[in-house]
């Protein structure tokens, strides 16, 4: 068996009404997904977080090596990826190439071998997890508080237990954000904030010290990801759990968090810190730091099937009889690309997600959504 085509596709929803977060301001939603067919006709599908173009330009440069290549074999496979793009990018959106490419070999040897991607992950733990809502962005309105709140409570009687909201507009206006989603949802809902690495270390001091009473369950990236050591000084200056790892690449980039002691929840990204095959990595990585592991998804729902097969077979820290809930992260902002383009649509109930058993990611792209979304 070999691979015949790698075909990188650029998918874009273009929104009514933009939202933004302490970085940048979004006013459509664009996607690299690729497809990759093998000489049988069999094909899976991947994605890669980040820049589209460049996610493109990069499965471009890595296919050459690839075609004419036994598709049953992504780790043999992620090798040879990663060999060809680590003089140039030891990090970065040319990772998140590599990554699409793998996740679409995973699919692809779960639909030959009619097995879904986490029984051949090494087996299905779970059979669901709970999902938390992210949302709660900053849009142009005159009361962002209410406007939070009012979101925060749609998510709580959609029976979702936990929820991410966005910080990074300066303490004094994050406080009044977090106040009103919490006295919105009531002590019940887990709420967890994300500041995109807004904060120097001083600030990120004051707001976790500021917002200690209203129960946050973790504060995520609230330094740049470089700051190693900032994160776990941080740690040591509040109780509330610090996340990161959304911006972080490879089994020694998470090494390099876990060693600082800069983090107590990792969270790497599939469709960029290298694909199945080395997020498996770094989530064992993480069971070795006795470090916890929600995954960053923010994409399509290619991104989202991923996320959920490798979901079903990590461990959970700590192992014990009765598990705590793996969280899945599922972005609530309006999003055709997550939310109609992939069949058949995940299931929620309340807020418990099923994880797909049918073959490979055990999705697939709708033919006619894919035309209305996809870039000539
Ligand atoms: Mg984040």
């Amino acid at each position: 068996m070999k691979i015949e085509k790698i075909e990188p596709f650029i998918f874009q929803y273009e929104l009514e009404d933009s939202f933004y977060f302490s970085q940048w301001e979004y006013k459509a939603r664009t996607i690299c997904l690729v497809k990759v067919t093998a000489d049988d006709g069999t094909y899976g599908w991947g994605e890669g977080y980040g820049p589209a173009s460049l996610v493109k330009g990069g499965i471009e440069f890595l296919t050459p090596d690839l075609l004419g290549r036994d598709p049953q074999q992504p780790e043999a496979l992620w090798q040879t990826m990663f060999l060809r793009s680590f003089d140039f990018a030891r990090r970065g959106v040319l990772l998140s190439a590599v990554s699409a490419i793998d996740v679409a070999l995973w699919d692809l040897k779960g639909k030959l071998w009619n097995q879904p991607v986490s029984v051949l992950l090494g087996g299905r733990k779970r059979e669901t997890v709970q999902a938390y809502a992210t949302g709660m962005y900053f849009s142009h309105v005159d009361d962002l508080p209410s406007a939070l709140a009012d979101e925060a409570l749609t998510y709580k009687e959609e029976g979702f237990r936990a929820m991410k909201m966005k910080v990074g507009l300066g303490v004094e206006n994050d406080v009044a954000n977090i106040k009103a989603v919490r006295d919105a949802v009531g002590p019940d809902v887990d709420v967890m904030i994300d500041a995109n690495h807004a904060f120097s270390l001083r600030e990120a001091v004051q707001l976790a010290q500021a917002i200690e009473q209203y129960t946050i369950s973790w504060f995520e990236e609230p330094l740049s990801p470089e700051h190693y050591d900032g994160y776990a000084e941080l740690r040591s200056k509040t109780d509330i759990p610090i996340a990161g790892g959304e911006c972080e690449y490879l089994r020694s980039g998470f090494f390099h968090l876990f060693r600082n002691k800069s983090v107590d929840i990792a969270q790497p990204d599939i469709c960029a810190a290298g694909g199945l095959t080395e997020v498996k990595k770094i989530a064992d990585l993480a069971e070795v730091f006795g470090i916890e592991v929600v995954f960053h998804t923010f994409g399509s729902g290619i991104a989202l099937a991923a996320a959920l097969q490798l979901l079903s077979n990590v461990n959970v820290v700590p192992g014990r009889r009765l598990e705590p809930n793996l969280l899945v992260e599922l972005d609530r902002t309006t999003n055709p690309l997550r939310e109609r383009m992939v069949v058949p649509h995940y299931k929620l109930q309340g807020d418990t997600i099923e994880i797909p058993d049918a073959p490979g990611l055990g999705v697939d792209i709708d033919e006619d959504e894919f035309r209305k979304y996809v870039c000539k």
